[in-house]
């Protein structure tokens, strides 16, 4: 179902006309009320009146966390506190962390980007949700819970921690859908499996992942596990939460909410705009956010656009899977390499399962990168490794990254799981 015809199935006159507006409206606004951009405009010679339409968006400056951070807690904010009635914050694994505050209008306006996505899913009131992303100062929790009241389906703000009482939940009060990080799926999947009462019993059809990068091979793995249809939800904290983009039903990119965050693709060393099908950096510019409103703000992300018309029917911009962020990109002798891309050599072989790390060293000036993965439980005879699947695995590494790696199969369960984001590589190179 498209839950807001109006907005989501817009001509492009239409959508060019009311991003224009709401850009002009955005630029006067900060020139008068942020003394952050009004010091940020002057500096590049723009007046509020220069900005006349949205094709005018590539005149104005970028936004990075590191703006965040200097201002930490709230220099960004562009309305007094006396109108915030939300503030978030993301993890800062190093720096300060950094801090988000929204308006009334700007937590209307996140239900609504989230009923958006979950009608594209197929949601309704009929569906159970478990909320399984984390409440407590991440944007996940509280994001999704609005937005599943918001279409009238019921919510269980489950939270992450205990998996074993999770299940027992999934069971009794008859979930119909999930929402968490795809790692956290497939540990799911897994213990679900292993449980006396299995997936059969439940009414489970139905799951939303977001906040990590997943492959399409992961997917299937989770699809077929849980026995449910699985969607990408895409979003972070600086921009408003989850439920900046959404896939629908064909599940071929997915669509941007462009008529609140207006997408843009540039080279991550350049910072000049690319066009649709290239990939490179995504950058947002909030067009209707009060508390925290941003002028495009470098994600770190790396995808492409599409501007092809769905045949949803919906007429937003649709951007590609996330490759990874510029920034969790590792270069191994010279190489980039993704996590992603060893994601897809491990699940190709039906052998090994989607639980791995990626573990790089310096030695005598060498990097050396090692791929620890978990065997699959019901292969071969006890858990011992076969070199034939250790060397098989190490040559498609090396047909699909170009570098050596060793690989370093173990036995199932012995890579420890984590139910918020996993962190996948452990670069003990010290390099920066
Ligand atoms: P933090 O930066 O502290 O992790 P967030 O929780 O807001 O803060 O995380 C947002 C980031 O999570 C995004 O910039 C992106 O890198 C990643 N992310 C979120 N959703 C997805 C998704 N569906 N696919 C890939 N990456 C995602
Ligand atoms: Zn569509």
């Amino acid at each position: 179902m498209i839950w807001n015809v109006q907005k989501e199935c817009m001509s492009s006159e239409e959508k060019h006309e009311l991003q224009s507006a709401r850009l002009r409206k955005l630029v006067n606004d900060l020139y008068h009320n942020s003394p952050f951009y009004r010091q940020k405009l002057q500096e590049l010679d723009i007046l509020p009146g220069d900005i006349r339409s949205i094709d005018d968006i590539t005149r104005l400056p970028f936004t990075t966390k590191d703006d965040l951070r200097t201002h930490y807690p709230y220099g960004l904010f562009s309305v007094p506190m006396t109108k915030i009635i939300r503030l978030h914050a993301s993890s800062g694994t190093t720096g300060n962390p950094t801090v988000v505050g929204y308006t009334r209008h700007d937590l209307t306006v996140w239900a609504e980007t989230v009923a958006r996505c979950l009608s594209a899913y197929g949601a309704d009131h009929n569906d159970i949700f478990s909320v399984a992303y984390g409440y407590g100062l991440f944007t996940g929790g509280l994001g999704l819970h609005y937005g599943i009241e918001n279409i009238g389906a019921t919510v269980v703000p489950t939270s992450s921690g205990n998996t074993a009482k999770h299940i027992r939940l999934i069971h009794d009060l008859g979930i119909t859908a999930l929402a968490c990080t795809p790692s956290y799926a497939l540990y799911m999947a897994d213990m679900l499996n292993t449980s006396a009462d299995d997936r059969h019993g439940t009414r489970l059809r139905l799951g939303i992942f977001g906040a990590e990068p997943w492959t399409e091979n992961m997917r299937r793995e989770i699809e077929e596990k849980l026995g449910i249809k699985a969607y990408n939800i895409y979003g972070l904290s600086e921009i408003m939460g989850p439920g900046v983009a959404h896939e629908c039903e064909y599940r071929n990119g997915s669509h941007i909410i462009d008529d609140h965050f207006y997408p843009e693709i540039v080279d991550p060393e350049t910072l000049r705009p690319l066009p649709d099908g290239r990939q490179g950096e995504l950058v947002i510019t909030t067009l209707t956010k009060e508390g925290m409103p941003l002028l495009r703000y470098r994600t770190k992300d790396l995808c492409s656009l599409t501007h092809e018309k769905c045949e949803c029917g919906r007429t937003s911009t649709r951007i590609s899977r996330i490759a990874g962020r510029s920034d969790d990109m590792l270069i191994v002798r010279g190489v980039n390499v993704f996590p992603s891309q060893i994601e897809g050599v491990i699940l190709e072989t039906g052998e090994l399962e989607p639980h791995y790390r990626i573990i790089v060293d310096r030695k005598d000036n060498r990097d050396e990168m090692t791929v620890e993965v978990e065997r699959r439980r019901e292969n071969g005879t006890g858990n011992v490794a076969t070199p034939e699947l250790q060397s098989k695995t190490a040559t498609r590494l090396h047909d699909i990254l170009g570098i050596n790696a060793t690989v370093r199969i173990v036995p199932p369960d012995t890579i420890q799981r984590c139910e918020g984001k996993t962190k996948r590589v452990i670069d003990n190179r010290k390099l920066h």
